[in-house]
């Protein structure tokens, strides 16, 4: 007999077509949800959600598990300085047991505060640790290798051949996509970091193949400078040429596009992953939303890597995403409805997975989370639940998270993963990278 966790007494945010919102419990079996709504009288598990929502969980769909243990390791430099500086000698510095340990911080704080799954680009070397940490934890990832083959003040450890990259993502790809909850994705770094030859060839393999392809793109004036001096073309226009756009194409950042480049992406399809602390912290500047919006273009929300945010908490996205667009003096833009779908179907959606998570449906992978709404910060009891969600809950507000029909968090107890373990590795490997590295702590 498949196992059967019971949710009951909460309130069903399901973020189904309708926005439907039910008063009942929902049930699970194996890995699937079997009901929604109904009255069952016992399971295997039972999850009292009184004064809980229930949701799907969280898709964050831009982050770099590599780079959790560089939190607050980079802070207050603009992108390119932040990159040359510190993020690549620190990439650079990587080896086996310390990326292990910043995927597994990465992938503990994000099952804390309800995501259940990523998409992340790693660095050059080693992803195969973010892979394995991954399907350790029970968590939900499409995980790229860094790809870069070009480029002035890159560390030689981060420098590759074109074709030993395209070789060592193919192997990836052999042996991780499709395991499981485990997907890949091609990864190339941003149009700076990679030639033409490389880009060509990973919009013709993605396509082959049948998976996304995941990058930067116009997130910094500068960086749309470098390619435009060198491309004669704006970043998202150059991908485009290439082949680097569609429905199976993932752009994170987009902050900076033309009036050609957002008729691109609409035409295409392409997805946009928003990271709005990010580009805050970075001073990037305040990516389009309302406008991407307005045309169709599909938005999903990140929250980029630690040393850029220096949070991987979707309820900081959300909210942050929801404010920042107001600063248009337009109070309706971008509700909390619609932030909260960017948080969830939207970013399943972009993924290609929107069949199988992103709300709660009857037959849909289960990916649910509790968040208790009976706090200080969110009482009296809210009217608008998710109004509560956006504006007023907070990470450490989860309570249940359960992937895949596993349970991975109970009472905000990690069950896959120790978390007193967690952080001490982190501090021990921090310290040895930053030494190896040759910079300050
Ligand atoms: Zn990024």
């Amino acid at each position: 007999m498949e196992k059967t966790i019971l949710i009951k007494n909460g309130t069903l945010v399901t973020m189904d077509k309708d926005n439907s919102i039910v008063k009942g419990e929902l049930l699970i079996r194996g890995d699937r949800i079997e009901s929604i709504g109904g009255a069952t009288s016992s399971a295997d598990v039972v999850i009292d959600a009184e004064g809980c929502a229930v949701l799907p969980g969280f898709v964050q769909t831009h982050v770099h598990l590599c780079q959790t243990l560089f939190r607050g390791a980079a802070d207050d430099l603009a992108l390119i300085d932040w990159l040359k500086k510190r993020v690549w000698p620190m990439e650079a510095a990587h080896n086996e047991s310390s990326i292990r340990a910043s995927a597994r911080l990465g992938v503990a704080e994000m099952i804390k505060g309800g995501t259940t799954c990523a998409l992340t680009i790693e660095t050059v070397n080693h992803t195969a640790e973010a892979f394995r940490v991954v399907e350790e934890t029970g968590f939900r990832a499409t995980i790229g290798k860094c790809m870069m083959d070009k480029g002035d003040e890159v560390p030689s450890a981060l420098h590759e051949e074109t074709e030993s990259s395209i070789a060592e993502s193919l192997a990836l790809l052999e042996e991780w996509h499709g395991r499981g909850r485990i997907r890949y994705c091609f990864a190339p770094r941003f149009a700076v970091s990679c030639t033409r030859e490389l880009l060509e060839s990973v919009a013709r393999l993605a396509r082959e193949r049948g998976v996304m392809v995941h990058t930067h793109a116009s997130e910094n004036r500068t960086e749309i400078e470098m390619v435009e001096s060198e491309t004669g073309q704006r970043n998202v226009a150059y991908l485009h040429s290439l082949g680097i756009t569609g429905q199976h194409v993932a752009l994170a950042h987009c902050v900076h596009l033309d009036d050609a480049e957002l008729g691109i992406l609409a035409q295409t399809g392409t997805h946009v992953a928003h990271c709005p602390s990010s580009n805050l912290k970075l001073g990037s500047g305040i990516a389009p939303v309302k406008k991407m919006l307005e045309r169709g273009i599909s938005v999903s929300l990140g929250a980029d890597g630690a040393p850029c945010n220096n949070r991987l908490d979707m309820f900081t996205e959300m909210r942050t995403a929801a404010l920042l667009q107001k600063v248009s003096h337009d109070a309706n833009v971008l509700p909390a409805g619609r932030a909260l779908r960017m948080a969830t179907i939207d970013g399943a959606r972009a993924l290609g997975l929107n069949q199988e998570i992103g709300s709660l449906e009857v037959g849909k992978r289960a990916d649910v989370i509790t968040v208790d709404l009976a706090c200080l910060h969110s009482s009296p009891r809210p009217a608008d639940i998710v109004s509560a969600i956006v504006y007023s809950a907070q990470a450490s507000d989860v309570r249940t998270v359960v992937i895949d029909g596993q349970l991975v968090m109970h009472e905000r107890e990690l069950l896959t993963i120790n978390e007193q373990e967690i952080i001490e590795e982190a501090n021990r490997e921090f310290a040895s990278l930053i030494e190896r590295a040759g910079l300050d702590g």
